[in-house]
């Protein structure tokens, strides 16, 4: 069975990373949503296993996708799981050029190990959690970028954090 994972933070999962997975999951057999533990360099909104669930339910209709927590490197999880590829979405212009330090560091830690990247949907290439959790600390309507049940997470957590 040919498996790939499609790690990252997720805080949270947004419609920009569905396309990605949505897409990935049509080119693998199996395909694992791996979501970091806590990234050193950002202080995630929600804790790891509220991120699992809420990719979880955005994911349920999808019969070859998985999701799991996971904490250190990301190639020893991806070896863990008996990966192939890793796959990661780009937008346009600002993923680039981290993307390609990821795949060439990767490539240097586990060699067998495929990076592939996916061009993000043309309506969500500006989307990022990032500004996503600006829009709904401001009160802005983040209906349009994220599933249903995410936008009430949001909203709720963005409220006890005010
Ligand atoms: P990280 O914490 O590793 O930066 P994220 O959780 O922000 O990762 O995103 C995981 C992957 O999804 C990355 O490859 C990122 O480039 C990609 N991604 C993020 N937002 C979008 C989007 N709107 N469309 C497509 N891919 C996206």
């Amino acid at each position: 069975m040919t498996i790939a994972i499609y790690p990252g933070s997720f805080d949270p999962i947004t419609n920009g990373h569905l396309g990605v997975a949505t897409r990935a999951a049509k080119l693998f057999e199996k395909l694992i949503i791996g979501i970091y533990d806590a990234p050193e360099d950002k202080r995630p909104l929600f804790s790891q296993e509220e991120r699992v669930e809420l990719a979880r339910q955005a994911t349920v209709n999808i019969a070859n996708i998985e999701v799991q927590g996971f904490s250190g490197l990301t190639v020893t999880f991806a070896k863990a799981v008996k990966a192939k590829a890793m796959v990661r979405g780009l937008r346009m212009g600002a993923d680039f050029e981290r993307e390609f330090d990821l795949a060439m560091m990767s490539k240097k830690l586990s060699p067998d190990l495929e990076v592939v990247c996916l061009m993000a949907n043309q309506e969500y290439q500006f989307l990022s959690s990032s500004l996503l959790k600006e829009a709904a600390k401001l009160g802005g309507n983040i209906d349009g970028f994220v599933p249903k049940h995410v936008a009430v997470a949001l909203r709720k957590k963005v409220d006890i954090k005010m």
